[in-house]
């Protein structure tokens, strides 16, 4: 592919044309504008506002941790803001890539956004806590057929990527300098297409890659949805009072679903064979049932060794096990 389609590639994907970054900015401008006016109406110290993707793949799990935390809010179709009802919060909502900035520049306090993006834009934004979902690896990855093994064999290669700040950056500290083609989406297609020798994207499980006969060589980031906040809110008294208080919500739920609610009956000779397979968050609630000499055993146990706990206490001694799901837990 000679040089001049690549110069057109490039315009045309790359999201820089002036119409392009006229329409942008100028949804911006409407962006900032309205949250101005909604500063002006929710005068109230603390409040906050977080910044969520509006359509996308991390959207319907951030809107579900939302709810789970217990926050009432309405969020449908083409909406751009809802106002929380039972928390000094309102949301706004934001195509992804635009979050780390409204975030470092005080737009909002707060974002759901995925790490690979508050690296690219290396926003000063702080990380207050990965949220455990959105899993991804931005990965380096070339043609099957490629005799490139490591990064090391593309210092001065042909990379496409929509990252191309964290491309360069990782490049560089390697000492390399490869010529970055930046592509807006489908990078997947680029070596194919000759416009590269290997690209830099995201990718969950692989499929994507495998699919256009790439595989990959190295990861440059693992990332996965972080709730992000602005410096100034974090120093405000105020606002930092609230944003504690959404984090122990955060909290609660992630920690009850890392764990299970468990209760059995046990006999009294079993109970200190139980209790040392269980020693529970503290330790477990034992409560005598109407037959003497028989207790009701009641513990969390983590997700994480459940199915070995079980086996353990059963062999101990412990019978009608009934396991629950927790909703919140609050440690
Ligand atoms: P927007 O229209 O908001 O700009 P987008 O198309 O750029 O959306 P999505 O594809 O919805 O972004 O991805 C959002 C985030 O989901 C990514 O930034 C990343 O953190 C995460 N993610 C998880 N798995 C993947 C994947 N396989 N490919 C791309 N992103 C992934
Ligand atoms: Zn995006």
């Amino acid at each position: 592919m000679c040089k001049d389609s690549q110069a057109w590639y490039k315009r045309d994907y790359t999201g820089t044309s002036p119409a392009f970054t006229a329409l942008r900015s100028a949804y911006q401008r409407e962006i900032i504008s309205l949250m101005t006016s909604a500063r002006t109406i929710l005068t109230d110290g603390g409040t906050l506002k977080l910044a969520v993707q509006r359509k996308g793949r991390l959207t319907e799990h951030s809107m579900s941790l939302l709810h789970h935390i217990g926050l009432n809010f309405e969020s449908y179709g083409q909406k751009l803001f809802s106002q929380v009802r039972n928390f000094p919060l309102s949301l706004l909502y934001a195509r992804d890539d635009d979050i780390p900035g409204y975030v470092s520049l005080n737009t909002v306090d707060l974002g759901i956004v995925g790490r690979n993006l508050v690296h690219e834009y290396q926003s000063d934004a702080v990380e207050i806590h990965p949220l455990g979902f959105g899993y991804c690896s931005l990965v380096i990855a070339v043609p099957n057929e490629s005799a490139a093994s490591s990064p090391e064999d593309l210092k001065s290669g042909r990379i496409a990527t929509s990252y191309p700040s964290s491309t360069r950056r990782f490049f560089e500290s390697i000492g390399g300098n490869p010529e970055i083609i930046s592509i807006s989406g489908s990078v997947e297609i680029a070596p194919a297409l000759d416009i590269a020798d290997a690209i830099v994207d995201l990718s969950a499980t692989g499929s994507s890659l495998q699919l256009n006969d790439l595989r990959p060589i190295h990861s440059i980031l693992e990332s996965e949805a972080v709730l992000i906040a602005n410096r100034a809110a974090l120093d405000d008294p105020d606002r930092r009072q609230n944003i504690d208080r959404l984090l122990m919500r955060v909290k609660a739920v992630e920690a009850a679903s890392q764990y299970k609610y468990v209760m059995m009956n046990a006999h009294e000779s079993a109970l200190p064979a139980i209790r040392a397979v269980i020693p529970g968050l503290k330790a477990p609630t034992i409560v005598p049932l109407a037959d003497p000499g028989w207790y009701a055993v009641h513990t969390a146990i983590s997700e994480e060794y459940f199915w070995e706990k079980i086996e353990e206490l059963r062999e101990a001694g412990a019978s009608e096990i009934l396991v629950s799901s927790l909703d919140k837990l609050l440690l």
